[in-house]
């Protein structure tokens, strides 16, 4: 695994948090990306070399929906970058870590993405993520 990839954070509305997150690292919002497959919309910031993604719900029952009904606005997961996403979800499966996918999927910002279940990962969500080249 490589480093930090981003730091996802489930807000319940992009058009207030994008203005702030700019004010926050001052710095724009260099995308915003819709994931149909995961009901979610996306807004990146790069900060040096990592990023930070807002995530909101583009519906109630999608994971972010159900996410902020649970628990409210937040951090929602962690993301590494991995050069061989396969390999890795081979490794970490072999270890006993429980994988909420069992092939890569394709994520927000140009990535194959595979989560990993927080009750494995003492609460934390974790995403595994690599560049689509
Ligand atoms: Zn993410």
């Amino acid at each position: 695994m490589n480093k930090i990839e981003h730091i996802g954070i489930a807000v319940k509305e992009l058009g207030l948090s994008i203005p702030l997150f700019e004010q926050l690292l001052n710095t724009p919002c260099y995308k915003t990306e819709e994931v149909a497959s995961e009901g979610v919309k996306t807004a990146f910031f790069q900060q040096g070399p990592n990023k930070i993604e807002l995530l909101e719900a583009a519906s109630e029952n999608s994971p972010i929906g159900k996410f902020i009904a649970k628990k409210g606005e937040g951090i929602h997961h962690i993301a590494f970058d991995v050069d061989n996403i396969e390999a890795e979800m081979k490794r970490l499966a072999a270890l006993g870590f429980e994988l909420l996918n069992t092939v890569p999927k394709p994520g927000a910002d140009n990535k194959l993405v595979c989560f990993l279940h927080p009750k494995s990962t003492n609460g934390v969500l974790i995403e595994l993520c690599q560049e689509i080249r």
